[in-house]
């Protein structure tokens, strides 16, 4: 692909019309078995879809791009993606995660990491003495990362953290889903690998559960990591690959309004009565401001997070009485969101039970203010 600037990456993600038709988006090809010549070898290049069709080749190109990758798997959920690279670890192997990340890979992590004998420490990665003295030379493998992290969005500090996974002989991975890559390029700062939850802002349309996976050197854990795609059968499927390169298409026009709508959410919450307090990196206020000023380009994200007065019941009346934004878990829509995370996280939560997480879609900024407020107004103290 040429070297355009990743709007037009993004818009033009569908490549040339199609050789044949001329239709100016892909077409769907469903066959999951590809013709052989006598010597036993497909011509094409695809022989059998787990392993790889013709749709999957353009929302993978792109990404790749975006990223500045070297490789790029599109998975069926990110935690497929996810999954097939902890799994590409060898057991003993040690691994350093953050406390505040997405619960359920934590949950997985738990079960897995007993199971399998990879053994894991979660730590506050914003301080980076800790992660420091998590790591143990020649016996970590991943330090794994997630910023703006869930729930609380706190910024860590890629490249930093990059140098200390290095030092200690172990990769660096970022699951860079809220940034996604018009905000973020977590290679450009040192990640070996970035991860995404595609269901997301990639898609953007809460019709699509995929994942992504990407490399900055076709080594030999990555060749692990494509294997376990390969052979645990964790690839994206031909309908929702299409999809995902369409909502793809719109991505950095959606996230650009999602960031602007965020801000001025984040703005006039902090300045609310009845909320106590608001996570949110655009905010001067937020201890990761600065940081997030430099490693994110044109905008802060669409998430946020606020704690309620009144405690968890007061933050439940607020979820019933909005309109606009919807009672519901996931992120990265075109619909705003609202969700009482603790409620989601369930009993191993480390989440304040009046933190309500919002994922900020595109309707107008206007409106979505007024609905929140309304909903504020009407439940606390009332
Ligand atoms: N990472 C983050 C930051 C997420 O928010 C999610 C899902 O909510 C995941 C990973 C898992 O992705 P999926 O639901 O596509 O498996």
């Amino acid at each position: 692909m040429p070297s355009y600037v990743p709007d037009t990456i993004l818009a033009q993600g569908a490549g040339e019309g199609h050789d044949l038709t001329g239709a100016v988006v892909p077409p769907i090809h469903l066959a999951t078995t590809f013709l052989r010549p006598s010597e036993g070898y497909s011509s094409t290049g695809w022989s059998y879809s787990r392993y790889g069709y013709p749709g999957l080749e353009k929302p993978e190109a792109t990404l790749k791009v975006l990223e500045g990758a070297a490789d790029c798997r599109l998975f069926g959920s990110g935690m497929s993606a996810m999954t097939a690279v902890v799994m590409a670890l060898r057991p003993g192997d040690h691994c350093v995660f953050p406390i505040d990340m997405y619960h359920g890979l934590k949950t997985w992590l738990k079960a897995y990491a007993a199971h399998w004998g990879t053994r894991i420490d979660h730590v506050d990665m914003t301080d980076q003495d800790k992660v420091r003295a998590a790591v143990i030379p020649g016996v970590t493998r991943l330090v794994w990362l997630e910023t703006p992290s869930n729930p609380h969005w706190h910024i860590y500090d890629i490249a930093n953290l990059a140098e200390i996974a290095h030092e200690a002989g172990a990769k660096l991975v970022v699951d860079s889903t809220v940034a996604t890559p018009v905000l973020t390029q977590p290679i450009k700062f040192g990640a070996d690998i970035v991860v995404h939850s595609a269901t997301k802002y990639l898609n953007g349309h809460s019709d699509v559960l995929a994942g992504a996976a990407l490399t900055a050197a076709n080594d030999s854990f990555w060749e692990r990591v494509v294997f376990n795609r390969d052979y645990h059968g964790g690839i994206l499927g031909q309908f929702q690959s299409a999809l995902l390169l369409r909502g793809m298409r719109t991505l950095h026009l959606r996230v650009a309004r999602s960031c602007e709508s965020a801000m001025a959410l984040a703005d006039a919450l902090e300045r609310h009565p009845k909320v106590t307090a608001v996570f949110y990196p655009g905010l001067p206020t937020h201890p990761g401001h600065s940081l997030a000023a430099r490693q994110m380009t044109g905008g802060f994200g669409g998430m946020l997070s606020i704690v309620v007065a009144g405690g968890a019941s007061q933050a439940d009346r607020v979820l019933t009485r909005t309109h606009i934004w919807k009672p519901a878990t996931s992120l990265g829509g075109v619909e705003s969101l609202i969700e009482r995370r603790e409620a989601i996280e369930g009993p191993d939560s480390h989440v304040d039970p009046s933190l309500l997480r919002l994922s900020v879609g595109i309707e107008a900024t206007a409106d979505l203010i007024d609905d929140l407020f309304s909903a504020l107004d009407a439940s606390i103290g009332s």
